[in-house]
């Protein structure tokens, strides 16, 4: 499959969902992929809109039909990308935006290399922390977890081609549009 696809990266809690939300708000022709978690929604997600909420069941059912792009274990969860509603919109010539784990994007750097692969970093470690606690959507176990996960990713960043810093919200999405050529 190849296409107008861009891959953003980033730790958890960096601000990634906004940024991607204001671009796709500006720009009608970005279509951003609906991900299959096997993590329980937070009490704002909606099924169908944030992720598909599938049961562990479900998930080896997509991972053994084919039906990702690519999936991950991350933290104590597995999330994917359903591969189906990716290609029709490549098809209908939009531009696709994967929000995806590490390990997602190097497995689609082996199946789309034209991919242009984005990662989105905090101002500093110290940031992320005070940003993950204000969430409050996570325990302590959950919240220490994320934080390691969140080094191993911050140590992956050189793999990407273009890198924004999330400090200013209005810089960091007129930077991604920049690289979206929008
Ligand atoms: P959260 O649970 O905070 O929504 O997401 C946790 C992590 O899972 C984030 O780093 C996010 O980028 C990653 N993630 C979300 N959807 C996918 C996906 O479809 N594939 C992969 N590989 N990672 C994903």
């Amino acid at each position: 499959m190849t296409g107008d696809v861009t891959v953003i990266c980033g730790p958890t809690a960096v601000g990634k969902g906004t940024i991607v939300r204001a671009v796709a708000a500006a720009h009608p022709e970005v279509w951003v992929s609906v991900s299959a978690t096997t993590r329980a929604p937070r009490p704002t997600e909606v099924d169908g809109v944030d992720y598909l909420f599938v049961t562990e069941a479900e998930f080896d059912e997509l991972v053994g039909t084919d039906g990702l792009l690519e999936w991950a274990a991350v933290h104590t969860t597995r999330y994917g990308t359903p591969a189906e509603p990716v290609r029709r919109a490549v098809a209908a010539g939009r531009k696709v935006i994967l929000e995806i784990d590490v390990q997602g994007a190097r497995q689609v750097r082996q199946t789309m290399p034209e991919a242009r692969f984005i990662f989105i970093e905090p101002p500093s470690m110290a940031e992320l922390r005070a940003r993950l606690a204000k969430r409050g959507t996570e325990t302590e176990a959950q919240v220490a977890v994320r934080l390691k996960t969140a080094e191993a990713e911050m140590a992956a960043k050189g793999e990407f081609e273009h890198l924004i810093v999330n400090d200013d919200l209005g810089l960091a999405v007129s930077d991604l549009l920049h690289f979206m050529g929008l």
